[in-house]
């Protein structure tokens, strides 16, 4: 049995003060941003989509998509999504490239 899917990770930011919750009103939102990526047997093989959203701390609310805005959107993920953590989401793709690589050498000087 192959065990594979689709697992995600939640990169938390700061709070956000200048926002408040549009269900209960409070000030008290937090950046997240979510790395999606593919994994066989746990072992992460490569990222396919990220996204932001921003998480109220007082009602559980979720404010993502259309409602958070693309500007918003693109700054959470600047903040938030860095190279090395997609790096370490592609692992199986490295892997495999190093893999070519090694391959095309020993062809190469064989
Ligand atoms: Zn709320």
């Amino acid at each position: 049995m192959i065990f594979w899917g689709i697992r995600k990770k939640r990169l938390q930011g700061g709070a956000l003060d200048e926002m408040q919750c549009p269900d209960c009103r409070k000030r008290e939102l937090t950046k997240n941003a979510v790395i999606r990526y593919i994994h066989l047997y746990w072992i992460p093989l490569f990222t396919f989509s990220s996204s932001a959203e921003l998480e109220c701390a007082v009602c559980g609310k979720l404010i993502k998509g259309k409602e958070l805005g693309s500007e918003m959107k693109k700054d959470i993920k600047s903040e938030l999504i860095t190279a090395g953590q997609i790096l370490s989401k592609n692992f199986g793709v490295l892997l495999l490239l190093t893999v070519i690589f090694l391959f095309a050498l020993y062809v190469s000087f064989s």
